[in-house]
């Protein structure tokens, strides 16, 4: 969850004034919360989940699933328990923390109390999710419901809001100036969603372009030009739209995605940077085993994932930071979007994996390390900081660096990478924080549950048996586009460590003591089953590792059988067996008798996959070829339906 304190949101033009001032005082609210980071020392292995979510409308008599622009309606009832906790000092009872995203049409939860390191917790994540899912529907109105999708599949498309909302392309007051995506599905009622994207489209100097490959079925035209016919079009519009890609035009069509978060507490700042480092190489094999955005702007797409579009959604680099032009106004040429992997680990360890060139502010850099920060770090947060701050809140402005930390926040949390480092903030008792950021939501708890606990049993592994999963920066790199593409569960390859036990290390278990003896190259190309589940002769895999792990550790019945379900589940969906959102729902499409094989997702077929998506969660459909068993009902406790199936129960045995 970002930050969003309220205020008043400067001007684009005061924000660029007070730009070189907010960045300064970012960097020292930096050193002083690094000094403080050093100092922590066992701080409890402590770890959340976030989950995003999208409000969709079914009109049931048309045929059609809309997005609902609800979410300033729904907010304050989610939210008003929390309110309460807070008044009587009792935010431990919470069951959920919900906050607002981007889009009007979004919504984002996250558990009430943080997990801690008793592995029992594992047993009621899910249903954690399934509560916070039941309240989310509980405050929806008769046919609108909260649904995990990482997007909704007519985004952009004619009449895709509920109300119905209007784009304004040639309006000067139109922020977006989107031809697909109005303005009013921007969350209104805080500054940070509406004035970052205002500000990203001024600093950019024009609106972001989104150009993502069609997946080509064998109707569908050829060359396909994306029709903008009718549409308030610019000449710039129509010299940007690229044949045989759907083209699309502003930050909803990324930030209007959803995604499924983990943050873990370090015991310290080491254990936290080796945190970050490790998990970075996973992050391109979670993104693909994750992959759940096949379709955008009502069509089907040759990519399986939200991130490369989600990075080109949200990229406010200047021409010249783009490199179109020689640098006079801008001071660097940036290769990346502000969304997107990371470009460098922080462990020292992980400095010798750093083969990306590091655009780095110099200057800010000077200052960090002239204060004592270690060049990674320094380094690192000098990255963050080629970026401007794109929300400035007049409250904020003048801080007391040594107590706040908002300045360094506002570039921390507009840098939206694959992993997140975050040092404690000022006088609070949370310690070091690792935010892993790459998953698509899944469409059901289940899913969302056994991916959470897959990546926090990793990390116990890792810290446990003090693996090393590092490899070349580059090679993460190129792992990510890899694991965009279509199938790329069944069909990527990808660069993965192979010596991953530490040389004569007391912690490598001693079945893989002689495991690394037969190795010549550190790293190979493989497959995502190889990765997970192990390649006899070859690679262990991440799955018996964790097995290894479990068995040392005591376990109640119920947790162990949880346990054993989630990981069966990650053994099939990495080995192929069972399909990704993104094949299940390509595969929806194309049996639907209304697609006519065209790439076009119309509204009937829309409405049933999102039906159909809907039921998965709520446990009314079951697909074997995509779940491992039928979610139960939703949260039978306090619902009338459990009475009577009590009073049921009861006179049958009578
Ligand atoms: N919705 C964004 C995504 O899909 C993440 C936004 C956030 O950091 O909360 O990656
Ligand atoms: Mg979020």
């Amino acid at each position: 969850m970002g930050l969003l304190t309220k205020g008043s949101a400067l001007s684009w033009e005061e924000t660029q004034r007070y730009r070189d001032y907010v960045k300064k005082h970012g960097i020292l609210q930096f050193i002083n919360l690094y000094k403080k980071l050093k100092e922590r020392e066992n701080d409890e292995f402590k770890w959340g989940d976030e989950i995003e979510y999208m409000l969709v409308h079914f009109d049931n008599e048309h045929k059609k699933a809309q997005l609902a622009l609800v979410a300033t309606e729904v907010l304050p009832k989610l939210m008003q328990p929390e309110n309460e906790a807070i008044k009587k000092g009792e935010e431990d009872l919470l069951s959920a923390l919900w906050r607002p995203e981007y889009g009007n049409f979004m919504i984002e939860s996250a558990p009430g109390t943080p997990n801690t390191s008793d592995l029992e917790c594992f047993s009621k994540v899910e249903d954690n999710m399934r509560v916070r899912r039941s309240e989310a529907n509980a405050v929806m109105k008769e046919d609108d419901f909260v649904m995990t999708l990482t997007n909704f599949p007519r985004n952009g498309c004619p009449d895709f809001t509920f109300p119905a909302s209007r784009c304004t392309p040639l309006d000067t007051k139109s922020f977006l100036r989107s031809l697909f995506f109005p303005d009013e599905c921007v969350f209104p009622d805080h500054p940070r969603f509406m004035t970052m994207a205002r500000n990203m489209v001024q600093r950019r100097g024009s609106k972001p372009v989104i150009n993502v490959p069609i997946f080509v079925d064998k109707n569908t035209p050829q060359p396909f030009m994306d029709d903008l016919f009718g549409l308030d079009t610019t000449g710039n519009d129509l010299a940007q739209r690229a044949e045989n890609h759907v083209y699309m035009d502003c930050g909803g069509f990324g930030a209007g995605c959803c995604c499924l978060q983990a943050t873990f507490q370090a015991r310290n700042t080491e254990e936290g940077r080796r945190l970050y480092d490790q998990l970075i190489p996973l992050c391109p094999i979670l993104l693909a085993m994750t992959a759940a955005a096949p379709i955008y702007k009502g069509y089907l797409v040759q990519t399986d994932c939200r991130w490369g579009i989600e990075s080109q959604s949200l990229d406010d680099r200047t021409e010249e930071e783009r490199g179109l032009k020689p640098l006079q106004e801008s001071r660097h040429v940036i290769p990346k979007a502000r969304y997107g992997s990371v470009d460098s680990y922080l462990s020292d360890a992980g400095s010798l994996y750093n083969d990306v060139d590091l655009v780095v502010d110099e200057e800010l850099l000077k200052i960090m390390l002239d204060a004592g920060v270690d060049v990674p770090l320094a380094r690192h947060v000098a990255h963050l900081f080629i970026r401007d701050p794109v929300l400035i809140l007049k409250e904020n402005l003048h801080q007391d660096d040594e107590k706040d930390s908002d300045h360094f926040e506002g570039i921390q949390s507009s840098n939206w990478q694959s992993m997140r480092f975050k040092p404690p903030p000022p006088d609070s008792p949370i310690g070091c924080r690792v935010e892993f950021r790459p998953m698509e939501v899944q469409l059901t708890d289940f899913e969302n549950a056994a991916f959470v606990i897959f990546i926090v049993l990793l990390t116990r592994v890792i810290l446990t048996f003090d693996l090393n999963l590092l490899i070349p920066m580059s090679k993460v790199e190129e792992n990510i586009k890899e694991a965009q593409k279509m199938d790329a569960v069944r069909n990527g390859q990808f660069y993965f460590r192979r010596d991953i036990f530490q040389e004569n290390s007391p912690t490598t278990p001693p079945f893989y003591t002689k495991y690394f003896k037969f190795l010549k190259k550190e790293y190979s190309q493989m497959s995502i089953n190889h990765i997970i589940n192990g390649k006899k002769g070859h690679f262990p895999g991440l799955l018996p590792l964790i097995k290894d792990y479990l068995k040392s550790v005591e376990l109640s019945v119920e947790t162990h059988t949880k346990l054993r379900t989630y990981l069966r589940f990650i053994r099939r969906r990495a080995s192929g067996e069972l399909k990704t959102a993104a094949r299940w729902m390509r595969d929806f499409v194309d049996q639907h008798p209304e697609y006519k094989h065209d790439s076009i997702v119309n509204d009937r077929v829309n409405y049933d996959l999102l039906s159909k998506c809907r039921d998965l969660a709520s446990g009314q459909a079951f697909d074997p070829s995509l779940q491992l068993e039928r979610a139960p009902p939703l949260q039978a406790e306090d619902s009338d339906e459990e009475d009577w199936s009590q009073v049921d129960v009861d006179q049958t045995e009578n």
